[in-house]
């Protein structure tokens, strides 16, 4: 049940990239989405998010993968969203064995909780696998075939970067509150065109406006935001999921109403519909702000990193084969990677492969980051005083994104290429007794992360991404 792929693929995932494109050149930029919802007959469909054995019965809007393909300076790069819950690297390195001709791809997911199993922990039970394999492949061979197409209607384009703030648009429910109430938006005009052709719009909150007892599918929230914006503005939208940990989801306390003045809840097709709407009108207000943009050359910087696994429950659904993902004995460096897990070693620690990216697109920059990132490591704003009671209240703080970005202008790419879980600050990790804020049990979290030392490699891996495309000031 231990499988190592020693495909060409696995062998390209240890090698560092890293490479800037000629300058000066003019920035082409196409667009594609294709349908991937589920066929729902034959066999169940299994929705991910919330709890297990969730069967799908019917469609309420279509599960979509979107991507925007920037070339310039003859190098291509492909920005894919897609709505699901968090495709696997696995799937993403598929994915670009059938684009071995672009420079970059990164596939980012919505973290759609509404959407099919494609981790497999949503299955019948605990120990049944939620995925189903033949709908894995197809989506990797429909967003390959997307990629293509948006690089086939590649037009020249200019580009604006803009943001937006309103903090009451998301809920933080894990103390301390920090939350990242930045909405950040990329529009892209057709040469000489008032109007833009494509829009990347980047917010941070979970897609769960639909709750737990939906049991159709759909792309939650961010549907209504797309189609808000392609109405406007006639344009085709990218939505991308930042930050989303410590856990940012749809507000509570009457920020949602009806026209009526009655406030919405959780649930309701009425509040996924009405908050994706609120969350469109912010990234009006960005692209108002928005300002000219330089989008190349492209400097990418990509590494993968070894993820140690400590997290008892991840372990064991791996051993049942619930989660399938190859492993290798955690070497206690991020950067090494150690033999492949095999039944005699089943004991050790063990990691899983991922990658951290930074993409510097002209004066844009990208950080590309595996999972559910906490909002303190955005912004830095960790817990202050430190509380004693927390597991490791004298671990170094990690450095944040905000501060790794060398300039202003920037996206924050969560479950890029992977969903790994949570990434929470080392300090604020709480599993064992006492607990931080005089609490008598563990605040909700620690259940979805790997471990404590996920947050250190991450924020450091990003930091030698940074480091290795562009010296820091
Ligand atoms: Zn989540």
């Amino acid at each position: 049940m231990w499988r190592w792929v020693r495909s060409a693929g696995a062998l390209v995932g240890l090698l560092s990239l890293s490479w800037t494109a000629a300058a000066a050149e003019p920035l082409l930029a196409g667009f594609a989405e294709v349908d991937i919802t589920p066929a729902l007959k034959g066999k169940p469909v299994y929705i991910a998010g919330y709890g297990m054995n969730r069967k799908a019965t019917g469609v309420h809007d279509p599960i979509m993968a979107r991507t925007v393909v920037l070339s310039a300076g003859g190098e291509r790069i492909a920005l894919v969203s897609v709505d699901l819950i968090g495709l696997q690297y696995p799937a993403v390195k598929e994915i670009r064995s059938r684009l071995s001709d672009f420079r970059y791809v990164m596939v980012s997911s919505t973290h759609n909780h509404e959407g099919p199993d494609v981790i497999g922990i949503w299955g019948r039970g605990p120990f049944h696998r939620g995925v189903d394999e033949g709908y894995v492949d197809l989506v990797v061979e429909k967003i390959a075939a997307a990629v293509k197409q948006a690089a086939s209607v590649l037009e020249p384009v200019s580009a604006a970067y803009g943001t937006a703030e309103d903090e009451t648009l998301v809920h933080d429910s894990r103390l301390p509150i920090v939350k990242d109430g930045v909405l950040r938006v990329v529009r892209l005009n057709k040469a000489g065109a008032a109007t833009p052709a494509m829009l990347l719009v980047q917010w941070n909150c979970h897609p769960e406006a639909l709750g737990s007892r939906n049991r159709l599918l759909t792309a939650d929230f961010p549907h209504a935001t797309v189609a808000a914006l392609q109405k406007r503005y006639g344009c085709d939208v990218l939505y991308l999921t930042g930050a989303v940990g410590g856990l940012l989801a749809p507000p509570r306390g009457g920020v949602v109403k009806d026209a009526a003045g009655n406030e919405l809840k959780e649930g309701d097709y009425e509040y996924a519909r009405v908050y994706g709407e609120q969350v469109a009108a912010l990234a009006t207000q960005a692209i108002d702000a928005a300002e000219p943009l330089a989008l190349s050359p492209f400097t990418i910087s990509a590494r993968t990193i070894a993820v140690p696994v400590e997290n008892p429950l991840y372990r064991l659904a791996r051993a049942m084969g619930v989660v399938k993902r190859p492993a290798t004995i955690w070497t206690g460096d991020f950067q090494q990677f150690g033999d492949p897990m095999t039944l005699e070693t089943k004991s050790l620690p063990s990691a899983v492969e991922s990658e951290v990216a930074y993409l510097r697109l002209g004066e844009l920059h990208v950080a590309c980051i595996p999972g559910e990132i906490y909002p303190e490591l955005v912004y830095g704003k960790y817990q202050a005083p430190v509380d004693p009671a927390a597991d490791y209240p004298d671990a170094p703080l990690e450095p944040s994104v905000a501060g790794l970005m060398p300039g202003k202008k920037w996206l924050l790419l969560g479950l890029a290429n992977d969903e790994i879980g949570y990434i929470i600050p080392k300090r604020q990790w709480d599993k064992a007794a006492p607990y931080a804020y005089g609490r008598e049990t563990s605040q909700y979290g620690e259940i979805n992360s790997c471990g404590a030392s996920v947050a250190p490699i991450v924020m450091t891996a990003l930091k030698l991404r940074v480091e290795e495309a562009a010296p820091l000031k």
